[in-house]
């Protein structure tokens, strides 16, 4: 097996070979290198991921399947190979690929099982995007970290009435001193059975409409927040889709991702790489 990641082992030397030198050096001409051709590396990680999927997902398809919930050990396995921080730095103990690698990756899982490959899409593409690219240096340090080695994230906008137009969102976060604090509901949140942390898309100031939408990160223990139980779906069930719930849910100022008024910029451009990563898992199940 070739795992991704294994912090300080030779496996991770050899993976960080550069991809572009590889191009480079195939396509010697300036255009633009074709994403059909992968190069040596590419393949090596698809045939990596098509070997760990047959062998260790595929016997436990149907078990999770039938419980809605992804096997605990499946979990593991895919935090012990580096696949839930594909693109995620090495400094916070990811495996510093690239988004084609991640696309690869979430193509291959899915010809196996669409449900893990959603869980590893939506927390690496929604999740640990959003972090890298506009968290602090301190926010990075406190949960990438786990966000690659410990649990999963979810992402939170939907609502039972903001689907497609999500920023009309009713959730709310109303500062009282140096805190904010969350009421409302979110639903078909991805990931949320065992999500340790929620990004969570609050309006800050409903009097500026979408521009008072701000991305706070909330943390599982934290009191008011409950999880409701995984909705019955007609597929991709060992994906845990919740409904979840905020009851006065304080959380400090610091913990606004990004900056205030934001969040509805956040969500729609990091949607757009999360579509990808949908498209990705179309091509493996095809
Ligand atoms: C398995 C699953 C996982 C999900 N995971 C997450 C997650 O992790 N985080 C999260 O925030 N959300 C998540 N969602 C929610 C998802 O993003 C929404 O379902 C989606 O935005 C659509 O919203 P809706 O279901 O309310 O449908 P609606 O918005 O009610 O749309 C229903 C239909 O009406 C059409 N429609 C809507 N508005 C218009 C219009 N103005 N004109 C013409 N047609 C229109 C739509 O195209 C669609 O066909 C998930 C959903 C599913 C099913």
């Amino acid at each position: 097996m070739f795992p991704l990641r294994r912090v300080g082992s030779k496996a991770l030397e050899q993976w960080k070979a550069p991809i572009a030198i590889v191009s480079r050096a195939k396509y010697s001409s300036n255009a633009p290198q074709p994403l059909s051709v992968l190069t040596e590396d590419e393949l090596t990680m698809k045939d990596t991921i098509r070997k760990l999927a047959t062998e260790q997902i595929a016997p436990l398809v149907r078990k999770m399947d039938d419980e809605h919930k992804i096997d605990d050990g499946i979990r593991q396995m895919l935090f012990d190979n580096g696949l839930m921080g594909i693109e995620t730095p090495t400094e916070y103990s990811g495996s510093g690929c690239g988004f084609l690698t991640m696309m690869l990756v979430v193509e291959e899982l899915s010809r196996v099982d669409p449900s893990v490959a959603a869980y590893v899409d939506i927390h690496n593409t929604l999740v640990n995007s959003l972090f890298m690219k506009v968290g602090t240096e301190e926010q990075k340090q406190k949960y990438l970290t786990k966000l690659c080695t410990e649990y999963a994230g979810s992402f939170c906008l939907s609502e039972p009435s903001a689907g497609s137009d999500a920023f009309s969102l009713k959730t709310v976060a109303k500062k009282d001193g140096k805190d904010y604090v969350i009421n409302g509901s979110k639903m078909w949140i991805s990931n949320s059975d065992v999500a340790g942390v929620f990004l969570v898309m609050a309006n800050a100031d409903p009097t500026k409409g979408y521009k008072g939408i701000t991305c706070f990160i909330v943390e599982r223990e934290t009191p008011g927040l409950t999880v409701a139980k995984p909705e019955n779906k007609l597929g991709i069930r060992a994906s845990g889709t919740c409904m979840i719930h905020f009851d006065n849910v304080r959380v400090p100022e610091e913990n606004i991702l990004g900056e205030y008024g934001k969040g509805y910029k956040y969500a729609a451009g990091f949607l757009n790489e999360g579509r990808i990563g949908i498209a990705a898992q179309m091509i493996g199940l095809v």
